[in-house]
């Protein structure tokens, strides 16, 4: 069920207009709006799933993670790069609904801070 007050569910309708580097029918990809490295592309459900913690289709799981990949071969992210799924509250997660950071373009840092 979308989320009327839910950013990545207006996104994904089309209320809210974004420019979208990939879609399928489970997904799609957008490039962060405060970027933390030069590429920063999040990977969505196009339903709304709340969290990494909701999540039990295996189909959509797939069509995720296929997704991200994929991003990071486009962008070019062959000396490396990194998938982040930040679940609720103590995994640092700001927006409600389900997505993937595929993250590149430089040397990344520690995967975290103490
Ligand atoms: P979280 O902390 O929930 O894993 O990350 C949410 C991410 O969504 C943040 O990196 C934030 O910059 C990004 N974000 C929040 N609102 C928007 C938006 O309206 N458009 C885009 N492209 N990114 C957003
Ligand atoms: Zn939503």
């Amino acid at each position: 069920m979308a989320a009327n007050d839910c950013i990545f569910c207006q996104i994904s309708s089309g209320a809210i207009p974004a420019q979208k580097l990939f879609e399928d029918g489970h997904v799609f990809a957008i490039r962060d709006i405060r970027p933390q490295a030069p590429v920063h592309v999040l990977v969505i459900p196009k339903r709304h799933v709340p969290s990494l913690w909701e999540l039990e289709d295996e189909t959509l799981a797939g069509a995720l993670l296929a997704a991200a990949a994929r991003i990071a071969r486009d962008e070019g992210l062959a000396e490396g790069w990194r998938l982040i799924a930040n679940t609720r509250e103590h995994g640092g997660q700001e927006v409600p609904h389900l997505h993937l950071h595929v993250l590149g373009g430089r040397k990344l840092g520690r995967m975290l801070e103490r």
